[in-house]
């Protein structure tokens, strides 16, 4: 018999299944999700019939680690072996370092960047996971576990909160059903307990979906992949914008309920030559005037065989300032990592790469 993944499941799923009564359920999720713990026979305080049980039916750790590279800026980044053997990368980010403010001493802020699918459907120019073609959607298990396994791996207590960004590899929204599973297994308060408003999703901007998940008021903060302000050059970097174009990705956020205190996040990838002078920044200014936005300026990043080219800073700079000057807030993406091929998708690249090679 196939074993199923654990981490697929709410509370609610596993009480249908026939786990029960609810406390057993509270007590998984503890064991799994907040000791880390990958051993139902360990699991000391379930009755021994139930372990076995368990056991037999369910595997918890979804997959395999394969590589892991650390860059000098302390982002780590993490291949991992699925159970079909294809491969999926998450990266992990330190925002900020341990440090002292106010007189009060603060923890280390980390990020996860979570991949949603092996490879993508959207096939965006610029981008290295669209060039290996779409392979297949990841599972809830697959998604959670990515979270999961950066806790564990960096021993966090169990109440240390992450942000999670949906920006790995994939387009989340072309996987719905599972995605927003795994937002709501990660927020569980017995579980993971890392709530919606630490968790953004990023879309290159499928309109009809954006409403949908708008529909759901699951509380998350909503990033929306932009990069060019006209449609024309929108559709060569982003082929979906011939389905849905600007305007139309514009009016479907404006349906997304989002927190008072909250922004949508729009992301600017910064090409050379393409989309970086001053008339794109206007233009930019007047389609987000109606929306509260924060706009975050990406570097293109090249890769071999890469058709575009990284901007300069100068160039950054000066787009940034136009922003600010306007009063958007805007921020420049560090490029963190830079020396172990940190944009998503390229680690991935490399390993498959160096199979080639054997
Ligand atoms: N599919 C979703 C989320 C994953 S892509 C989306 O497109 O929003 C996550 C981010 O990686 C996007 O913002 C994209 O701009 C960025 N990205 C892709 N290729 C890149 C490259 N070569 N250099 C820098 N950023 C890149
Ligand atoms: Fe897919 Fe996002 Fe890459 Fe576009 S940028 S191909 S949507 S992962």
């Amino acid at each position: 018999m196939n074993k199923k993944f654990f981490m697929d499941y709410l509370p609610e799923d596993l009480l249908k299944m026939g786990i029960e009564p609810k406390f057993r359920t509270k007590q998984l999720y503890n064991w799994i999700y907040r000791k880390y713990e990958e051993d139902f026979e360990k699991m000391n305080n379930l009755p021994k019939n139930l372990r076995k049980k368990l056991k037999e039916e369910f595997v918890i750790n979804p997959f395999e680690l394969i590589n892991k590279e650390i860059s000098n800026d302390a982002t780590e980044k993490f291949l991992f072996k699925l159970n079909d053997n294809h491969t999926v990368e998450t990266v992990l980010i330190k925002m900020k370092d341990e440090r002292i403010e106010n007189g009060k001493k603060k923890e280390a802020k980390w990020t996860v960047c979570v991949s949603t699918q092996v490879g993508c459907k959207v096939g965006c120019a610029f981008c290295l996971t669209a060039k290996g073609g779409f392979v297949r959607n990841l599972s809830p298990a697959e998604i959670v576990a990515q979270v999961w396994f950066m806790k564990k791996e960096k021993n966090f207590d169990e109440n240390k909160a992450l942000n999670i960004v949906y920006m790995g590899m994939g387009e989340p929204l072309d996987n719905y059903d599972n995605i927003v599973k795994a937002i709501k297994i990660i927020e569980n308060q017995d579980g993971l307990n890392i709530s919606p408003r630490r968790q953004t999703l990023s879309t290159s901007g499928i309109a009809p979906k954006i409403k949908k998940l708008g529909k759901e008021n699951l509380g998350i903060n909503l990033a929306i992949s932009l990069h060019a302000v006209d449609d024309k050059l929108r559709e060569e970097l982003i082929p979906l914008n011939k389905a849905y174009n600007i305007q139309s990705v514009i009016d479907a956020i404006k349906e997304f309920p989002i927190d008072k205190r909250k922004k949508v996040m729009f992301e600017y990838l910064v090409i050379k030559n393409k989309n970086d002078d001053i008339s794109a920044a206007k233009k930019l200014v007047k389609l987000l005037n109606s929306i509260p936005s924060k706009v975050n300026l990406i570097y293109f990043n090249p890769y071999p065989g890469s058709p575009y080219e990284r901007p300069d800073e100068e160039t950054m700079k000066k787009f940034q300032k136009y922003l600010l000057d306007k009063g958007i807030t805007c921020t420049i993406r560090e490029s963190k990592g830079m020396d172990i091929s940190a944009a998503c998708g390229q680690l991935r690249e490399k390993e498959i790469g160096k199979r080639d090679e054997k």
